[in-house]
């Protein structure tokens, strides 16, 4: 047939080749992600902490036998062991330091799982169990990117070092100490992956996280409940009292704080149907305003509220009431003044004389944010572009990762690239949490491209 070629594949040589070796070990790499699974390695108090210990052990063995220069245990006297591991590359290149977090949250209610949570099952491409995405396909994604780029870069492998947590989904109480101990962590770059890409074909780099704090509000009115009928009208009611309080949260005034130049774009018909809102529910801020109000503007959320119970609702005029809530603090804002503006607003929003009590919770969480102009964003960016075939966007997130903020304030100029293989429908943390196998599988190349680009101008 005149003018007929065979079509040669346009990618590198060496792209080529870690596609291949990719595509042909990707199933093994998945079958480890399901062996992590199996193992209940809920960090929390109350929780078998035999299961953490031995999902630690797991993944020290990960690096042992794939033959990793160094690898030890750290942090094992103050609580969960992290684990450390190194593969030396090339020492002119810039090293980077991969963070994950093989603890999980604890499964939820057990009832909605379609499989149960620590039985692995892949259904229409995405594999099902706590831990799937959030973090265990973290040390996945790392692993066999430090794997594959060892054997197809070779001299231009830079130098990987390992830190995979066990006390992150509880809020990394002993990060700070151990990042102190361990010199050999500070690295050129890190990269956590332990995020969420903006959809299932868009990737992402994070770029900021809004810290949290969270308190207790306990009003009350007399020394024991009363008979509703008999003693109603003069005498205070608690529950209204703390309802009042809460209703008032909408009026407080925070400081200004700034934003992103350009978010993505995301609506209200988005976001209506990312949180499954009924059909008549509002949303509250204008829809140009939605990303800004998620990721840089304080928000407020009531968390649990206990006045009488629901099973004993008699007619009964309560003398106490109670309400959790915790309060996201973006970048730019200091946690301490903002929990005090809110105390001194709860305090003067108090009605009737009711005796307040405000208990504020251990282990607050630092809100944090990255410059994305250096070199190793432009690199990852590129990488990822490459990776999953389609451009990626810096975006930010309203939720708080505690470690982020320990990490950057342990190794102050060190960029940390915020990463993950999250997608909307991942939903980590609730029930049948999932990871897409094909974006795992993109997550990984773009990680080895990322490491390529090292050696490049
Ligand atoms: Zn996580």
């Amino acid at each position: 047939m005149v003018g007929y070629a065979p079509k040669f594949s346009t990618l590198p040589p060496m792209r080529r080749q870690i596609e291949n070796i990719l595509s042909g070990e990707l199933d093994s790499y998945v079958q480890i992600l399901k062996n992590l699974v199996k193992i209940p390695s809920v960090s929390f108090e109350g929780f078998e902490q035999d299961s953490v210990k031995k999902c630690a052990d797991a993944v020290f063995e990960l690096f042992k036998k794939n033959n990793f220069n160094e690898v030890r245990f750290l942090g094992e006297q103050t609580g969960y062991p992290a684990i450390f591991a190194e593969l030396k590359g090339n020492s002119n290149l810039p090293s980077v330091l991969l963070y994950a977090h093989y603890d999980v949250q604890p499964p939820m209610r057990d009832n909605l799982w379609v499989s149960p949570a620590f039985e692995p099952q892949v259904r229409g491409g995405r594999l099902y169990g706590r831990g799937a995405s959030d973090d265990k396909a973290g040390i996945i994604v790392h692993l066999a990117a430090a794997l594959i780029a060892k054997k197809t870069l070779g001299k231009n492998c830079p130098t990987l070092k390992f830190l995979i947590e066990g006390e992150e989904e509880s809020g990394s109480p002993n990060l700070g100490a151990l990042l102190k101990e361990c010199k050999n962590l500070k690295s050129s770059a890190a990269i956590v992956c332990d995020s969420s890409n903006w959809d299932e074909t868009t990737p992402a780099i994070v770029s900021s996280l809004r810290g949290m704090l969270a308190l207790e509000i306990e009003v009350k009115s007399m020394e024991k409940p009363l008979h509703s009928g008999i003693w109603s009208g003069p005498v205070p009611d608690a529950a209204q009292g703390l309802a009042h309080i809460l209703a008032s949260f909408a009026k407080i005034k925070f400081p200004k704080t700034h934003s992103l130049k350009v978010y993505p774009s995301y609506g209200c018909k988005e976001l209506k149907k990312e949180c499954a809102l009924l059909d008549e529910t509002q949303i509250l801020v204008k829809e140009k305003d939605i990303l800004k109000s998620l990721w840089h503007i304080p928000a407020i959320t009531v968390t649990a509220m206990e006045a009488g119970n629901r099973k004993n609702a008699g007619n009964v005029l309560q003398n106490s009431a109670w309400a959790r809530v915790s309060i996201r603090v973006p970048p730019g804002m200091d946690l301490k003044k903002v929990l005090n503006i809110i105390k001194k607003h709860i305090k003067a929003a108090c009605p009737w004389g009711l005796k307040l009590s405000i208990k504020t919770e251990n282990g607050m969480s630092e809100p944090w944010e990255t410059k994305t102009e250096h070199e190793f964003f432009k690199k990852m960016l590129a990488a990822m572009e490459k990776g999953y075939g389609k451009k990626a966007l810096i975006t930010g997130c309203g939720a708080s990762i505690p470690m982020v903020a320990a990490l950057s304030k342990a190794f102050k100029d060190m960029p940390i690239l915020l990463t993950g293989v999250e997608d909307p429908k991942t939903n980590a943390h609730g029930e049948n949490e999932s990871v897409s196998l094909a974006v795992l599988k993109k997550a990984i190349l773009s990680e080895i491209l990322f490491f390529a680009s090292l050696g490049e101008e």
